[in-house]
């Protein structure tokens, strides 16, 4: 049985006030909810993991270094000094809009095991890959480049991100996120062995909302969900918990 995880990407979203949303999630979820994990903007994150008791924190970014002259970055070992636990690494928005390559967000998965944290390593497709039919190329070209060579099901979260559903509430068919989903979980195995390999979570994310997540959670190699949008009220949030 593989580990089920719902984690929610808050952006750039939220102040103080968002942690309400926190406290009336913690509040709705059954004792046997599967792993939740909320990634705040890096500003909440001491009084998120204060508010959080059932809940997991993350951040959504770190650097590959310790500590030094990197204005406005933070380092993996002040994200755990936070009570945090996991971080995303290598979102599209991060390899877009900061151009990081796999070998950054490779360091950066590194960096986070070294702090103790667990990465949420994301990959996916751009529109223009889906229509050459080119985008199992590219998601293999990314597990390849990204993914360290320490990978284990304990410490690593792997998310399949199709670029052009984040956001747009355009959700691939069941059949695309099976076939991406699978061909992950065969180059995980490939490349780990059948017993780390199967083991790894693999999360969907993408205009993952309330009314669609069952769907989705029906997938085999689905173990649960990188939500955006439908992550900051925990009114959305917790029925997408709940269909997992
Ligand atoms: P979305 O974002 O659920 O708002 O599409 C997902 C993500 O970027 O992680």
């Amino acid at each position: 049985m593989r580990r089920k995880i719902a984690a929610g990407n808050w952006k750039m979203n939220g102040t103080s006030n968002a942690l309400a949303e926190l406290e009336h999630l913690t509040a709705s979820l059954p004792a046997n909810a599967p792993t939740v994990v909320i990634c705040p903007p890096s500003t909440l994150l001491f009084r998120a993991c204060e508010t959080a008791r059932n809940i997991a924190i993350g951040a959504q970014d770190c650097h590959m270094q310790t500590s030094g002259a990197y204005t406005g970055d933070i380092s993996a070992e002040m994200i755990a000094d936070s009570g945090a636990r996991y971080v995303i690494v290598g979102h599209s928005e991060r390899r877009d809009a900061h151009e990081e390559t796999n070998t950054m967000v490779r360091d950066k998965a590194e960096a986070a095991w070294a702090a103790g944290l667990t990465p949420i390593l994301c990959i996916g497709e751009a529109l223009e890959d889906r229509e050459a039919d080119n985008t199992l190329n590219i998601i293999g070209g990314q597990l390849a480049g990204s993914l360290p060579s320490g990978v284990s099901a304990e410490n690593t979260v792997i998310a399949y991100e199709p670029i052009w559903a984040i956001g747009t509430g355009k959700v691939p068919t069941l059949e695309q996120i099976i076939e991406v989903h699978d061909f992950i979980r065969t180059r995980l195995i490939a490349r780990f062995g059948e017993d780390i390999g199967n083991a790894i979570p693999l999360l969907y994310g993408g205009s993952v909302k309330p009314d669609n997540a069952a769907t989705i959670f029906k997938a085999e190699n689905v173990d649960g969900a990188l939500v955006g949008g439908a992550s900051l009220k925990a009114s959305d949030f917790a029925p997408i918990i709940a269909a997992l």
